[in-house]
C-alpha cells in the first residue's frame, strides 16, 4: 500500500518560545523525532506533505478568530516551518507538496483527498501540532474518508497535555489508528 507522511502546522508561530499560539517546549521537543520521519519518508519516496495553517489578518469571517489569537497569518515570519524541518525542506523542495489549509483539518476546503487519491494511498502517517486540535481533526477526516492512519506518539506535542493524552487514546479507540 502507497503511504504518506502528513506533517501538520510545524511553524514558528506553533513552535517557537516566542510564537503566537506556541505548544511550548513539547512542540520544541518532538522537533528531532519529526525531522527524522519526515526524512525518512523522504528516503522511501513516500508522498511528504507539509500542511500549514494560513489566516488573512483581522478576517471577521473565519472562526479562528474569536477563538484564538492571530497566528499563521500570510506572508508573516511566524508562519515560517520550524527549525530542521524548514532546512530539510529547503533541501527537498522537489519530494514534498507544501500545502496552505484554513481550517484545523488538511482535507477541509483542500485538494489532499485527490491528491492522495490520484497516488492510489491508504495509509497516512500524522506527525505534527496540536496533537487534539489539527491533528484530530485531520486524522477524524482520514477516518470518515476510509484511510488507515498511524500516528508518531514521539512527533505528536500539544499545548494541553491532557488533551493530548485524550487525543492518543482516542486515535486508537475511536479511529482505529496505530498509535506507535
Ligand atoms: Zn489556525
Amino acid at each position: 500500500m502507497n503511504r504518506a507522511l502528513i506533517v501538520i502546522d510545524y511553524t514558528v508561530d506553533f513552535v517557537a518560545e516566542e510564537g503566537a499560539l506556541t505548544c511550548g517546549k513539547p512542540g520544541r521537543d518532538i522537533e528531532d523525532s519529526l525531522v527524522s520521519l519526515t526524512e525518512q519518508s523522504i528516503q522511501n519516496e513516500d508522498y511528504v506533505v507539509l500542511a500549514v495553517d494560513v489566516h488573512e489578518e483581522n478576517n471577521p469571517y473565519h472562526p479562528e478568530t474569536d477563538l484564538f489569537p492571530p497566528h499563521n497569518i500570510r506572508g508573516t515570519k511566524g508562519r515560517s516551518l520550524y527549525g530542521e524541518l524548514l532546512h530539510l525542506f529547503d533541501a527537498n523542495r522537489s519530494a514534498i507538496y507544501f500545502m496552505d489549509k484554513t481550517r484545523y483539518s488538511a482535507f477541509h476546503g483542500t485538494d489532499l483527498d485527490v491528491k492522495l487519491r490520484e497516488r492510489e494511498i491508504g495509509e497516512i502517517q500524522l506527525v505534527g501540532v496540536c496533537t487534539d486540535i489539527c491533528v484530530l481533526h485531520t486524522a477524524i477526516d482520514a477516518y470518515n474518508l476510509g484511510y488507515q492512519i498511524v500516528v508518531h506518539k514521539e512527533a505528536v506535542a500539544s499545548f494541553n497535555q491532557p488533551g493530548h493524552e485524550w487525543a492518543l487514546n482516542h486515535f486508537e479507540q475511536v479511529l482505529g489508528a496505530k498509535v506507535v
